[in-house]
């Protein structure tokens, strides 16, 4: 039997491959994102409870009411922003799920969907699975910039969507909030749907503020934001999340949610509902990663990697020009094999594998891994 792939220039993502070459080579993994320390006690206890007290069976599609309740209040406590916890609100497994799910709700064949490069690498295969056209826009190492001229010049009629991503995987730059202006100003009256994908919204450093999607009134309208809580409860392989909208958007994503996952897993969910009844749960979040993004650079500063501190997200990008013109992917998997380190090159997720010399290291990790990781790189 012959069939024609849908994805065909698609292979395994980096980050599985990147994950399976650090165990194979029993390397340090500072590849794939996930902590390697434990999630919080009381939230496991939390779950635990609710499996004994029998939120066992279906959620609700949408989700969990508490839940959605807890979320609402959040946008209400950090941004003074409204969401209706019943009709604009929906729990997802993982954010990964979320954005599949309004990419395919909303495009359709011959679509143009806007992307920054380097980008996630869920988007553009959602979108080509789905008929749409990717129209990518390429940013530059170190600083990620946009240039509003240029994503003024890639917008058409034939713009469906935009997504956006801030605080930024896998650069960790964050957006100003005149980036946000221009782009509310850009989508101003048109008929274009931001994905606003704000999975690391806690994670943002030196007294930054987080620019939601939902503190612009303009955007807000036409913004589907994504949320992952793998990320801010340290429990990424418990793969849920959420996503809100206004209420027409969230009415569509629904028509294809209740027939993607239909709902997600009940106890982790009022689980996390009872635990973030305490706002320090997600407000520490801030003080807990700059910690650790300030021990592995001072470790690191002797070393020749060049770097600009991370801005948000838990990932620091670190430049070798210094070192060697390998390509990063080859570099990346020497570190692992030699050197026993892995990393994220960033090519894989720029526009024509664009290698700019740098990788991308996770410091989601407990202190004494980024001190065995930052001797390492001073070896190097
Ligand atoms: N978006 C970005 C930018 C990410 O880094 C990730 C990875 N965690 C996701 C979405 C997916 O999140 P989840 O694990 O909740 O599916
Ligand atoms: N978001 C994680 C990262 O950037 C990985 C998620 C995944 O493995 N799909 O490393």
């Amino acid at each position: 039997m012959q069939h024609q792939s849908k994805l065909p220039n698609v292979g395994t993502t980096i980050f599985t491959t990147m994950s399976a070459l650090a165990n194979e080579h029993k390397a340090l993994n500072l590849s794939q994102g996930f902590p390697n320390y434990p999630s919080s006690q009381k939230l496991n206890d939390l779950v635990t409870n609710a499996m004994n007290n029998g939120y066992n069976q279906y959620a609700p599609m949408a989700g969990n009411l508490d839940l959605l309740i807890a979320i609402s209040n959040k946008y209400e406590l950090l941004y003074n922003s409204t969401y209706h916890p019943e009709k604009e609100i929906t729990v997802t497994a993982g954010a990964t799920q979320a954005i599949y799910t309004i990419v395919s709700a909303f495009i359709k064949p011959n679509d143009e969907v806007i992307i920054f490069k380097p980008a996630y690498d869920s988007y553009e295969p959602s979108i080509e699975v789905n008929g749409g056209k990717t129209i990518p826009i390429q940013l530059s190492a170190p600083d990620y910039k946009v240039d509003w001229e240029e994503v003024a010049s890639k917008i058409s009629s034939k713009t469906k969507m935009i997504i956006i991503n801030s605080p930024h995987n896998p650069s960790g730059t964050i957006w100003s909030k005149d980036d946000m202006l221009q782009l509310q100003k850009l989508t101003k009256d048109t008929n274009i749907i931001v994905l606003s994908d704000e999975v690391y919204e806690h994670i943002v450093f030196d007294g930054e503020q987080h620019q939601s999607a939902c503190l612009f009134s303009d955007l807000k309208q036409r913004s589907f934001i994504t949320a992952s809580f793998g990320k801010t409860f340290h429990n990424t392989g418990w793969k849920i999340g959420y996503c809100c909208a206004p209420e027409f958007l969230m009415s569509e994503f629904r028509k294809v949610h209740q027939f993607n996952v239909f709902s997600v897993n009940h106890p982790a969910q009022k689980g996390i509902a009872d635990y973030m009844q305490d706002s320090e749960t997600y407000l520490g979040l801030n003080s807990f990663f700059q910690q650790k993004r300030d021990l592995f650079l001072s470790l690191i500063s002797e070393s020749r990697f060049k770097f600009k501190p991370s801005q948000g997200t838990y990932f620091q990008v670190l430049d070798y020009t210094k070192i060697t013109n390998e390509h990063d992917v080859d570099f990346a998997k020497h570190l692992t094999k030699e050197f026993k380190l892995a990393s994220i090159p960033l090519s894989v997720f720029n526009e024509n594998g664009k290698d700019d010399n740098v990788l991308r290291f996770c410091f989601a990790k407990t202190d004494e891994t980024l001190i065995k990781a930052a001797e390492i790189l001073c070896k190097i």
